[in-house]
């Protein structure tokens, strides 16, 4: 009888795989905004700041949002969790933003 093999999936840490990547940001030209800051006030689960893999959206102890665009890995996720469409989503700049690691 042939023995059944558990998959044991690798061990990933998701910071040092970032830390491969590198970021070129344009100084005073983020490419995400928040378009009603109040709003983010009002948001009681604010998504954004559980679903950026990047750690860029920080929600601060007056309930209002921290967004630090540098790092960001240009996945769109913020932009679809923000049921309020309050999310100001676009490409950076040609020459600005993530650079992937290759290889
Ligand atoms: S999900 Fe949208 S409204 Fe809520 S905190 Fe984030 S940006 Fe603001
Ligand atoms: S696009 Fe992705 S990585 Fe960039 S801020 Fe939004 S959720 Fe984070």
């Amino acid at each position: 009888m042939n023995a059944v093999h558990e998959f044991v999936p690798p061990a990933v840490n998701v910071e040092e795989k970032l830390f491969q990547n590198r970021y070129r940001v344009d100084a005073g030209r983020p490419h995400i905004k928040v378009n009603n800051p109040a709003l983010c006030l009002t948001c009681a689960l604010k998504p954004c700041t559980v679903c950026c893999p990047a750690g860029c959206w920080r929600a601060e102890e007056g309930g209002g949002i921290d967004l630090v665009v540098d790092g960001c890995l240009e996945c769109g996720t913020c932009r679809l969790v923000c049921d309020a469409g309050n999310v100001d989503w676009n490409y950076p700049r040609g020459g600005f933003g993530v650079l992937f690691k290759f290889g």
